[in-house]
């Protein structure tokens, strides 16, 4: 995907000299880098509209290194719209984090889906709060929906060295809210934390849950934590939350992991609402200022603008895809492949991606997309697979029965869902057999690539 910008770049690099096709052309790429970095498409729309309007005209055709000023014009854009801005050196700054300026105790708000790491970022916020600001917190979970979560949040403030509100079982979230603020003004807490509870899906009841909790504890930020990995569904989630409750900033969690970031630029132009910091880990002390600066490298694919002309990540992705394609096309493709293939997925774009390798395959390649691998279903697959033993992996007809239940309770799955992963790998198996007939006669016409 970088591979493909470099492509262009190099190209226009070659000629010196950038024409409004040149820039037409180059703006076909960033928009699929951008898509596939899941960047929703009206976000990109306008993003690649805002680089045409700088990158056409004599600014650029006037330019010493054309190319390298489109990429920093992509680059400048993104950060801009990630909510970049520079010191007075010109250096990126990082974004304003927590706003704090308020009567004590402030309350703090977090809000989201279930798994996206509320509870696990009210522990980080905590304990950066009273590590670099002195600040004495008060953590208190109002999540009254999995017995477990009030003692997981009790359990992240004794490993942080704070204080969490005691459990009175029975309470509703706004009972905890206000004994929460009851006790921070007594004993005079500088913040107080609200954990709220989650839900996997958007629903009314939570959101009217959250809503009511909002209006009374009178929050000075509520936080939306995002999960990087969910992608295009960040946008789906930001704008529910920012409708029906209104948030003063985003968290995005889990930026430890392949996810390229483009939910960040979705999330903040759908709901205007800053990205305050990320996530990068499952430990307490992973938490990070957001870098639009950052942001925008790995949304572009790149470190910096430097590497976007390195071709290092092209060729390494390229070597892998085309052993893969030469391993489909001789039939060999076993469920160690279909694994890797999963982790790939997210580098190189998809595995349509790497199938687009292989000649004479254009119309299998959408029946491939509709098979509609999303994101939890490669996760639960990797986990799957990692479940069974080498020799299953090698030769997927031996898994019977009693196989089968092995498999799904090593990786905490049904058996319904093991019978799913066998016959998509099926499925594609056979599909790859028919492509490797067609792939030959396309080999003799014309070859990879
Ligand atoms: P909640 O349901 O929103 O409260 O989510 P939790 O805080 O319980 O987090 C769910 C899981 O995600 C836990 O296993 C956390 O350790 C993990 N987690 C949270 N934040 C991050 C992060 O930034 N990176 C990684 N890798 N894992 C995270
Ligand atoms: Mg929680």
């Amino acid at each position: 995907l970088s591979g493909k910008l470099n492509g262009v770049f190099d190209r226009l690099r070659r000629r010196g000299a950038l024409g409004e096709n040149d820039v037409a052309e180059a703006l076909r790429e960033v928009r699929i880098a951008l898509l596939e970095a899941d960047v929703a498409l009206p976000v990109v729309k306008d993003l690649v509209a805002k680089v045409r309007e700088r990158a056409v005209g004599q600014e650029v055709l006037r330019a010493v290194a054309p190319a390298q000023q489109v990429v920093k014009i992509v680059h400048d854009c993104l950060v801009e719209a990630l909510g970049g801005s520079v010191d007075a050196e010109g250096e990126p700054k990082a974004a304003p984090g927590l706003d704090l300026n308020a009567p004590a105790p402030v309350p703090i708000l977090m809000v989201g889906l279930q798994g996206s790491g509320k509870t696990t970022t009210s522990g980080k916020i905590a304990l950066r709060l009273r590590e670099k600001q002195k600040k004495k917190v008060l953590l208190a979970s109002l999540d009254v929906h999995r017995p477990a979560a009030q003692l997981q949040l009790e359990t992240l403030a004794r490993q942080t060295g704070v204080t969490s509100l005691p459990i009175v079982p029975g309470q509703t979230p706004l009972e905890i809210a206000a004994r929460a603020m009851e006790t921070a003004r007594r004993e005079l807490y500088d913040v107080v934390v609200l954990d709220t509870a989650g839900r996997l899906a958007i629903d009314e009841a939570l959101m009217a849950e959250v809503a009511e909790v909002k209006r009374f504890a009178n929050p000075h930020e509520t936080l939306l934590v995002v999960d990087a990995m969910t992608g295009q569904d960040a946008v789906v989630t930001a704008r529910a939350f920012q409708e029906k409750v209104g948030v003063t900033g985003i968290v995005m969690t889990r930026i430890d992991g392949d996810a390229r970031g483009g939910a960040a630029l979705s999330m903040r132009s759908v709901t205007g609402a800053p990205i305050k910091l990320l996530g990068a880990g499952e430990k307490l002390d992973a938490l990070e200022d957001f870098h639009p600066d950052r942001i925008a490298g790995r949304i572009l694919g790149m470190g910096d603008i430097v590497s976007l002309v390195e071709r290092a990540a092209e060729t390494i992705d390229r070597e892998d895809a085309e052993k893969l394609a030469a391993k489909m096309a001789k039939g060999q493709f076993d469920l160690d492949d279909y694994a890797k293939q999963l982790k790939q997925i997210g580098k190189m774009g998809s595995l349509s991606g790497i199938l687009g390798m292989l000649p004479g395959v254009g119309k299998l390649k959408a029946q491939i997309e509709d098979a509609n691998l999303d994101n939890t279903i490669l996760k639960r697959h990797t986990a799957i697979i990692a479940s069974m033993t080498p020799k299953e992996r090698r030769s997927p007809d031996i898994i019977k029965a009693s196989r089968k239940r092995r498999i799904a309770a090593g990786s905490g799955a049904t058996v319904q869902e093991v019978n799913r992963l066998l016959k998509q790998f099926d499925d594609m198996s056979a599909m790859m057999k028919r492509m490797t007939k067609l792939g030959q006669k396309g080999l003799m016409r014309g070859g990879l690539g």
